[in-house]
C-alpha cells in the first residue's frame, strides 16, 4: 500500500561522457544559454517544494563538479554528489539507489531524470508527481509517437527501408521515470541477477520485466534529450524561451 508520508527524490545520472556530442568536455556540463547542462535539472528540482533532496551520479574521476558546485550557492545543502558512475546508465542508477539506502525509505518515491534533458521544469515535474500520486507502480513522461516509423535494413552508409512499424499507442519515453526506492532497486537487481541488463535502456523497462506496467504520462518536447550536436540550438531556443 502507498505510504502518504512518502518523500520524493530525484536521483539524476550524469556519469556518460557524451560521445555523439563531440564535444571534448563532458555532455553534461557543456554550455547551453550561459549555464551548463546539469545546472538546468539540479536548479529545477533544488527550486521545487516536491522534491526533498537531490543526488547526482557522477563518474569517480569526475573532474568538474566540485568547481562547478562552488560556483551554485542556491544549491548548497539541497545536492548531494555520489561519484558511483558505472559503465552504463543503468549501472550509475542502481549504484546510485545502492548509495543512498540509508538515506531514502523504501516507500519512498525517487525520480531519475537524464542529466541530458535541461528543458525539465516545474509545471512538467509537479504533472509527474501528481499524477501518480497513490499510484501502486510509478511511471514517467513520454511523448505519443506523431511520426511515421521506419525500420532501416541495418546500419549502413546507405540505410534503406526494411519496414514500416505501426506508431498506434507507441510513445517516446523521457525522464523523470518516477517509482518507489524499493521497488526500483528490486527490478534493476532483478535484471542484474538474470543477465538482462544490456535489454534496459530506461527506469521503465526494468519495472515492466517485473510483469508491471508503468504509467504514461504526457510530457513536452521541451524535455528531450540532447544527444547529437545538432540538439543544441534546438535545447537553447526552448531554454532561452523560459521564465
Ligand atoms: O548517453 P545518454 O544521453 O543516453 O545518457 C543519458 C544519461 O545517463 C545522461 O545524463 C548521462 O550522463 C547518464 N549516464 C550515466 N552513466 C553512464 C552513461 C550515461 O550516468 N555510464
Amino acid at each position: 500500500m502507498s505510504n502518504p508520508a512518502s518523500q520524493h527524490f530525484a536521483l539524476i545520472p550524469a556519469a556518460g561522457v557524451g560521445a555523439r556530442l563531440g564535444s571534448s568536455l563532458p555532455k553534461q556540463y557543456m554550455p547551453l544559454a550561459g549555464k551548463p547542462m546539469l545546472q538546468y535539472a539540479l536548479d529545477t528540482f533544488a527550486a521545487s517544494s516536491a522534491i526533498a533532496h537531490t543526488f547526482v551520479v557522477v563518474s569517480a574521476a569526475d573532474g568538474y563538479i566540485d568547481d562547478f558546485l562552488a560556483t551554485q550557492p542556491q544549491l548548497t545543502g539541497k545536492i548531494t554528489v555520489l561519484r558511483h558512475g558505472g559503465a552504463s546508465r543503468q549501472e550509475s542508477v542502481r549504484n546510485g539507489l545502492h548509495a543512498v539506502r540509508a538515506e531514502v525509505g523504501d516507500d519512498d518515491w525517487v525520480l531519475v531524470h537524464d542529466a541530458a534533458r535541461p528543458g525539465l521544469n516545474d509545471a512538467l515535474l509537479d504533472k509527474l508527481i501528481a499524477a501518480l500520486q497513490g499510484d501502486a507502480v510509478g511511471g514517467l513522461l513520454a511523448l505519443p509517437v506523431v511520426d511515421t516509423l521506419k525500420r532501416s535494413a541495418g546500419r549502413t552508409a546507405d540505410p534503406r527501408v526494411r519496414d514500416t512499424i505501426p506508431r498506434d499507442h507507441l510513445w517516446a519515453a523521457q525522464t523523470p521515470q518516477m517509482f518507489r526506492y524499493a521497488l526500483l532497486q528490486h527490478a534493476l537487481d532483478q535484471a542484474q541477477e538474470h543477465g538482462r541488463v544490456s535489454e534496459i535502456t530506461d527506469d521503465a523497462s526494468a519495472i515492466e520485466m517485473l510483469g508491471l506496467m508503468p504509467k504514461l504520462v504526457e510530457g513536452s518536447p521541451r524535455n528531450f534529450k540532447v544527444t547529437l550536436a545538432q540538439d543544441v540550438a534546438l535545447a537553447e531556443l526552448f531554454l532561452q524561451g523560459q521564465e
